[in-house]
């Protein structure tokens, strides 16, 4: 007589303190606190992120585990810390700048990360905006014929299913001033599989499409996460790679350089490293504007240009970004402008005044 037995559970998301218990990602002693982050935060670990953590501190687990410092605000935080919600005509929508707009039509992550700028408003509560919101938005963007370019964000666009996604690609093929679309993402790394043929296809469009991965340590690019990341690259869509700088994820030179080195190996071209927005309770991963500038100034001339990303600030308050990164021209005691060489030899330019 067979015996009964249980079929093999797939593995699924991590989302609870009992979830992180049962995982060993977290000890008893720490619950109480995390049950408290919890309900602030939203916490969401994938099988394909989760199989990368090694142990609860190292660079992928650092990135998605509650900690019980999340509940400590500190002066310098501000729950919208680059001013987004004053800069939305309508929901879904965020114009700062006069040739582009954001548009999110959803606030679901396929994980979340505990330093997200828009911790305030992402989770799986946050929905996804209904039928007559998205109408609006879309609306929106239609009637404002100066903006050539939406960058979809959120949450993370390829949460959305694929039909959905379709009904927004033709929506927008309908705008002729509409000239480039781009899709800003974690979920190749964080979630890999969900980036299959079907959702790949439904990008496609006669639009200049442009890919942008969120990204912050070498070992999240996977062989599932390329195999992901080939699907969209296999229509023509080119693929570029955004990181935040983190504390204890990827502030060391070799951490920084296999990153960007990973990257260009997947044929993506590293576009931004930002500096970490002041969200609450981020204060654990933070690095210095001036660390991040030396740490920057010590992979030129080592690696190769096609991996320099630009360094880029928001300024709080909603002012924009600047790039930060590290500045290679002094002024000499004689008025004359000098370049700094990466071997840090200073070189008299000859022409320049300053
Ligand atoms: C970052 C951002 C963009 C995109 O900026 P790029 O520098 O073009 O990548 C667009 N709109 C808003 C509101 C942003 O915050
Ligand atoms: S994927 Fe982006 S929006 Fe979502 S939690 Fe991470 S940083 Fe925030």
């Amino acid at each position: 007589m067979a015996l009964p037995v249980n079929p093999p559970q797939p593995p699924r998301t991590l989302r609870s303190v009992a979830d992180l218990l049962a995982a060993g990602l977290i000890t008893p002693a720490q619950a109480p606190a995390l049950e408290n982050v919890a309900q602030h935060y939203a916490t969401a670990i994938p099988p394909a992120f989760a199989d990368l953590i090694e142990t609860p501190d190292d660079p992928i687990g650092r990135q998605v585990i509650p900690d019980a410092a999340e509940c400590h605000t500190d002066p310098t935080e501000d729950p919208d810390p680059i001013g987004d919600d004053a800069l939305s005509p309508v929901p879904g929508i965020v114009h700062r700048y006069a040739d582009r707009a954001l548009l999110k039509p959803l606030l679901v992550c396929p994980l979340y990360c505990r330093f997200c700028f828009r911790r305030e408003h992402v989770g799986p509560g946050g929905g996804v905006l209904d039928e007559a919101a998205l109408v609006r938005a879309l609306d929106w963007l239609r009637t404002h014929t100066d903006i050539h370019e939406v960058v979809m964000t959120g949450g993370d666009p390829l949460m959305l299913s694929a039909r959905r996604m379709r009904m927004i690609m033709q929506a927008l093929e309908g705008m002729t001033h509409i000239h480039t679309i781009r899709i800003h993402s974690r979920v190749p790394v964080a979630d890999p599989d969900r980036l299959d043929e079907a959702m790949a296809a439904a990008l496609e469009t006669t639009r200049s499409m442009w890919l942008v991965l969120h990204v912050n340590h070498a070992r999240e690019l996977t062989p599932a996460a390329r195999a992901a990341i080939r699907r969209v690259q296999a229509r023509a869509i080119p693929v570029l790679g955004q990181s935040v700088l983190l504390r204890g994820v990827n502030d060391t030179p070799e951490a920084l350089e296999a990153l960007l080195r990973a990257q260009v190996a997947a044929r993506i071209r590293p576009y931004y490293l930002h500096q970490l927005d002041p969200a609450p309770g981020t204060a654990r991963f933070h690095v210095p504007i001036r660390e991040g500038q030396r740490l920057l100034a010590s992979l030129r001339g080592r690696v190769t240009g096609i991996a320099w990303p630009t360094y880029v600030l928001d300024i709080p308050g909603g002012h924009g970004k600047v790039p930060i990164g590290p500045d290679y021209l002094r002024t000499g005691p004689d008025g004359m402008l000098h370049a700094l060489a990466p071997d840090g030899t200073l070189h008299r330019l000859a022409r320049e005044r300053g």
